[in-house]
């Protein structure tokens, strides 16, 4: 089994998407092994998305992550990594695949409604920003 970390987004957030952002989750077999609400401060959304610092769109990114409160969540199954970026769908929602998630919920390249870590290095890193080793220890 692998895991993997998501954040469903402040736009879903504000939108009352998250429950049905959940339940997508859920539907692809994912396993929910820890959920965190959590109104991320400046100094932590610059942190979690330190790789782009350099891009233009950092700031905005930034400004984005910190709107709304997020949820953030442990996930797991089976190849788990590549399957949440399937079930998630492409950064842009224009191009995302139908039945995607930023495809049913995004609303632009920035907007686009939920978090996926890209390799299972960086789900290990970014599980450790939000959880404890403490939370995933099986119950
Ligand atoms: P994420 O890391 O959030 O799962 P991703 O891996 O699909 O998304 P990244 O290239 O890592 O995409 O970009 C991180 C986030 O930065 C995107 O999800 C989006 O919110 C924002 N972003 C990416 N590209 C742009 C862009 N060209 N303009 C504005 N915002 C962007
Ligand atoms: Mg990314």
């Amino acid at each position: 089994m692998e895991q993997t970390l998501t954040i469903i987004k402040p736009d879903s957030m504000a939108a009352g998407n998250a429950g049905k952002i959940l339940a997508h989750l859920e539907q692809e077999g994912f396993q929910i092994l820890a959920l965190r609400r959590i109104h991320l401060s400046e100094a932590q959304a610059r942190s979690f998305y330190e790789v782009h610092k350099e891009r233009p769109f950092y700031d905005d990114l930034v400004a984005y992550m910190t709107e709304a409160p997020v949820i953030a969540a442990a996930l797991e199954r089976e190849d788990a990594v590549a399957h949440l970026r399937r079930v998630m769908g492409a950064t842009n929602p224009e191009e995302a695949a139908a039945g995607t998630i930023r495809a049913l919920y995004g609303t632009s390249i920035e907007r686009n409604a939920i978090h996926g870590s890209d390799s299972p290095e960086n789900a290990a890193i970014e599980t450790d920003f939000f959880f404890s080793r403490a939370d995933l220890l099986p119950s």
